[in-house]
């Protein structure tokens, strides 16, 4: 039999969990792994509150929020460090990490036509399959579809503890202080109307809190390749 490669030929995993939990670096080490391309979801969401913050539109002007972001031409390209961010032609992969867009990005994200414009944006990206996609809602919204969603969490203590340890020598911030900023997002983005952080039915849970990041990382391949088999 003639071997193509084809759609059949590869999935699309899904991989959400509230800020911190290792998302991104396990989603792009998998998707390394497997050949797969990664898609940053957070980083969209960060890349209309920059956009917004330089414009002066606040989360309450929701009509000139709308405009915006169906303005914004969001391009996200593999970069060295993982995924480089393009808005408008314009590299804003280091902006969009500042405290200042961190702070607001949850309140961005809880605008129905950002969500709306976002989640099409996501899912034309998905359409291919091939693709491990990070962020709150994949599993639940973006690609309800996916044949494998991993929902990826760790305790409070133990996600501000990793981001501390990250940015202790650029950054004066206090552990006590990274810790009640981060459980402050979960609480945003775990109660907005509009999909909000839920784990969906079928999605399997892993929590990292006693794991190392390759762990992590070999579980899900594995869960890939499982999954993989059973399709064919
Ligand atoms: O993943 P990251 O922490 O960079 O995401 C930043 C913010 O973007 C989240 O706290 C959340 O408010 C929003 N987000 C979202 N839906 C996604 C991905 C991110 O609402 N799929």
């Amino acid at each position: 039999m003639v071997h193509h490669e084809g759609d059949s030929d590869r999935m699309n995993i899904a991989i959400d969990g509230p800020a911190g939990a290792g998302k991104s670096t396990v989603a792009r080490k998998v998707a390394e792994q497997l050949g797969y391309v990664y898609i940053d979801t957070g980083s969209m969401y960060r890349a209309v509150t920059l956009s917004a913050q330089r414009a002066g539109v606040s989360v309450e002007q929701t009509v000139k929020l709308a405009e915006l972001v169906r303005s914004l031409d969001i391009a996200l390209e593999p970069g060295e460090q993982g995924q480089s961010v393009f808005v408008n032609g314009d590299d804003v992969t280091a902006l969009i990490r500042s405290r200042e867009v961190t702070l607001q990005v949850s309140h961005i994200a809880a605008n129905e036509t950002v969500r709306e414009v976002l989640g099409l944006m996501q899912r034309k990206l998905a359409e291919r399959k091939g693709v491990v996609m990070d962020g709150r809602d994949i599993g639940t919204h973006v690609l309800p579809q996916a044949e494998l969603k991993i929902f990826l969490t760790a305790s409070v203590k133990e996600r501000a503890l990793r981001r501390y340890r990250e940015i202790v020598d650029t950054q004066s911030i206090t552990l006590s202080q990274l810790e009640s900023e981060i459980a402050e997002r979960d609480r945003l983005d775990e109660q907005r109307d509009i999909s909000p952080l839920i784990c969906a039915d079928d999605a399997i849970v892993l929590d990292s809190t006693a794991m190392t990041i390759d762990e992590v990382i070999q579980a899900i391949v594995k869960l890939s390749r499982t999954k993989m088999a059973e399709a064919k």
